[in-house]
């Protein structure tokens, strides 16, 4: 198996909900591994996108500003901060109506073809955890590891419904439920890298698995599928 010059390249995939910023912060802290949520790099790009009114019914129109958008994810005493074109977006990125925008300008293809690359360059020398819909299928499909992440409707809805609550954003649960499932379709109905479990990517269902059981496996697969980690972990 080639080990890249910096590690390997694990890729965690699933739908919304399932954990993946928390898991993947604390399995790329774990390996001293380098975290991409390309998550959030579709988010910038959808508040840039409407931001600045692009028309996304024309593609062109589309493509052109995609040309010029430049997403920068950094780690600022534990907190990822993300910058697009310059502005800290990592609050306004967060919101129920940005999930919603952003699960629409996915399916965009010059959004698509716009992130791939800079997804690709960023992790190409390994050392990362990516997590997303489509990285063990289409971002890296020879990533050494793949995860996909999964829990209940229910459970998924819930979590961010205590999330968003949290932050004191006024959604009640049965909206956070319908959101998960019009995202879910978004993501998993779309032609371009829809979002699916790659062949050999390691299923896990963290519905009824506390953060601590699901790294915990993470990092036993992990180090079974790679020995050469054994002396990080
Ligand atoms: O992971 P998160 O919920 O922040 O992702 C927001 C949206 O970005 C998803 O609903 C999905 O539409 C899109 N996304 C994607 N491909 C990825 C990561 C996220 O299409 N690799």
């Amino acid at each position: 198996m080639k080990i890249r010059s910096n590690g390997i390249v694990i890729a965690i995939d699933g739908p919304s909900g399932a954990g993946k910023s928390t898991i993947a912060r604390l399995l790329a802290e774990r390996l001293d591994y380098i975290q991409i949520d390309t998550g959030a790099m579709y988010r910038a790009a959808a508040l840039l996108l409407s931001r600045a009114n692009v028309d996304l019914s024309d593609l062109v129109a589309v493509e052109e500003f995609c040309r010029h958008i430049n997403i920068r994810l950094e780690l600022i005493s534990g907190r990822q901060v993300v910058h697009a074109n310059g502005l800290d977006v990592t609050d306004q990125i967060r919101t129920p109506e940005m999930s919603l925008l952003t699960s629409r300008t996915s399916t965009l293809k010059p959004v698509r073809e716009a992130l791939l690359k800079s997804q690709q360059q960023m992790g190409i020398k390994g050392g990362v955890v990516l997590e997303g819909r489509d990285i063990g299928t289409v971002v890296f499909p020879d990533a050494e590891v793949k995860f996909y992440l999964s829990a209940s409707v229910e459970e998924r809805a819930r979590r961010r419904f205590e999330e968003l609550a949290g932050k004191g954003e006024l959604v009640t649960l049965a909206e956070t439920i319908a959101d998960v499932i019009q995202r879910d379709r978004q993501d998993s109905e779309r032609d371009i890298a829809p979002l699916r479990q790659a062949e050999d990517a390691i299923m896990i269902d963290s519905s009824r698995l506390s953060v601590e059981e699901v790294l915990a496996s993470m990092v036993l697969l992990c180090r079974n599928k790679i020995p050469d980690l054994e002396s990080l972990i």
